[in-house]
């Protein structure tokens, strides 16, 4: 992650944000278990929360640096934003961001290219990093190496989130592996593509579904997942379906809430790349973003500004890349 690329987030992600303005969804909607996304003070209460566990984990482990990044969150205040990738207020704001800039680039493609809306989850072999490891995990490396892999499907326009989640099998805790999943917007190539995506990102052949996509009955939710801040132990067991004469024993899940150990592990990564390091995109244009020329907004933004003085014009520069500018249909 480069200076460059985490102020220039910072530069578009303004105030608004991190209020509760639209755009608003319902998480997991049509389950018994629905409900609202998050509002700024849910995302508050929930970095309280988070201060108080890494605090926790400070005195049973002896690990200061959770005391570190616990100081850091604690210290994020309007104006003064941490813009830490563990942080629930400031990666709230990034996913309301990330929603916004999707559906953009969702009617683009649909204007653009007669593409319908339809989310995109690549879960690349290369994205595995064994508990214990993601300190030494080469993030920059898969970034690339997921971009590539893309490129070289003939994808050249991408806007995706990345997700994680921590998987193992039944029993089997501590061979558990942290399991990255890019997940958002793709310009179809209109040439045949998808099996030297699906190549390209399980040479290995032990990914069942490395590619896979579906069109969304709520889009702006559908996108949110890609940066969605709270995070699952997957634990696959062999369900047997004894009381069901027509189907045999299947492999299945269920999910956990990520504690512990794992769950430090995982809240020392997410700060060390940010939210910026969240998210793979290309070919896009951050011109087409209304929300920078809205004077509220560079007002709002005037504040990220001050803090990264010295590298705002550069990183805008390299920023320009991200939102799709409206263009004519090949
Ligand atoms: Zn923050």
């Amino acid at each position: 992650m480069t200076r460059v690329t985490r102020f220039s987030l910072r530069e578009s992600v303004g105030a608004e944000y991190f209020g509760d303005g639209p755009p608003h969804w319902i998480v997991n909607a049509g389950k018994r278990w629905e409900r609202a996304a998050e509002t700024y003070h849910d995302a508050v209460r929930r970095r309280d929360e988070v201060v108080r566990k890494l605090d926790w984990h400070r005195s049973d482990s002896g690990m200061t640096i959770c005391a570190t990044l616990a100081r850091k969150l604690e210290a994020c205040q309007p104006n003064r934003r941490c813009f830490s990738g563990a942080c629930p207020i400031c990666l709230r704001a990034v996913q309301r961001w990330f929603v916004v800039s999707g559906l953009r680039f969702g009617s683009w493609l649909k204007r653009g290219r007669g593409q319908k809306l339809t989310i995109f989850s690549l879960v690349p072999d290369f994205g595995e990093a064994a508990l214990g490891t993601l300190a030494e995990f080469d993030w920059n490396e898969f970034r690339a190496q997921a971009a590539c892999a893309l490129r070289d499907a003939g994808v050249d326009r991408f806007l995706t989130g990345i997700d994680v989640s921590l998987n193992h099998f039944d029993g089997c805790r501590d061979e558990a592996v942290f399991q990255f999943q890019l997940w958002g917007l793709i310009e179809e190539p209109r040439e045949p593509w998808r099996k030297q995506l699906k190549e390209a990102i399980n040479r290995s052949r032990e990914i069942a579904r490395p590619l896979f996509s579906f069109e969304p009955r709520c889009a702006r939710a559908s996108l949110a997942y890609g940066l969605k801040g709270e995070f699952t132990r997957r634990v696959s067991y062999v369900r047997d379906y004894a009381h069901r004469d027509d189907r045999g024993a299947a492999r299945d899940t269920r999910g956990r809430k990520l504690r512990g150990a794992a769950w430090v592990e995982l809240m020392l990564f997410l700060d060390r790349i940010a939210p910026p390091g969240r998210i793979v995109a290309a070919g896009a244009n951050i011109g087409a973003h209304g929300a920078v020329t809205s004077r509220r907004l560079r007002d709002a933004s005037d504040a990220w500004t001050r803090e990264s003085r010295g590298t705002v014009r550069g990183a805008t520069a390299s920023f320009r890349s991200f939102i799709p500018r409206p263009e004519r249909a090949k």
